[in-house]
């Protein structure tokens, strides 16, 4: 019999999304409008994490994210795993994959973009290039590194 360890309540029906780098779960709380289901949400900062020192967790009661929103997920936290509980029991873990274009939270680095001060929606096409997520302008057709763009 293994001893599990609840750093924070356990939750009957929902999502658990854990191995947030540590500092990111208020963003993700916000981008992610985790708030607005109207549901408990319970978070953790700064957990120990076996594998990253430290982490952050954050946990939706009655909530599923739907494959969209993990994928998003994946621009601003890609270690992070999204697990979906039912009956206190971990029934699937999601695989984050990078989706092929993010419109909207993210702005455009580029002073001299068209995206910048006029009413458009930013869009990035995004790719994996060795190793690291590039962002392309669908305006100016800059590929920024996903460090250098930030979110609006
Ligand atoms: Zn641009």
């Amino acid at each position: 019999m293994t001893q599990k360890q609840y750093s924070v309540e356990a939750i009957q029906h929902g999502t658990v999304i854990d191995h947030i780098p540590a500092g990111r779960g208020l963003a993700i709380l916000r981008q992610f409008k985790l708030l607005h289901y109207g549901s408990a949400v319970t978070v953790g900062f700064n957990l120990p994490s076996k594998s990253h020192g430290s982490k952050d967790i954050i946990k939706i009661s009655g909530v599923h994210l739907d494959e969209k929103a993990a994928n998003r997920l994946a621009l601003f936290a890609p270690e992070a795993t999204v697990n979906v509980i039912e009956d206190f029991q971990v029934v699937q873990k999601m695989q984050l994959e990078l989706p092929d274009t993010i419109s909207e939270v993210l702005r455009c680095p580029n002073a001299n973009c068209a995206s910048r001060g006029e009413p458009v929606t930013s869009r990035f096409y995004v790719r994996r290039h060795q190793g690291q997520t590039k962002l392309k302008c669908h305006y100016c057709e800059k590929t920024f590194s996903r460090d250098a763009v930030t979110e609006a």
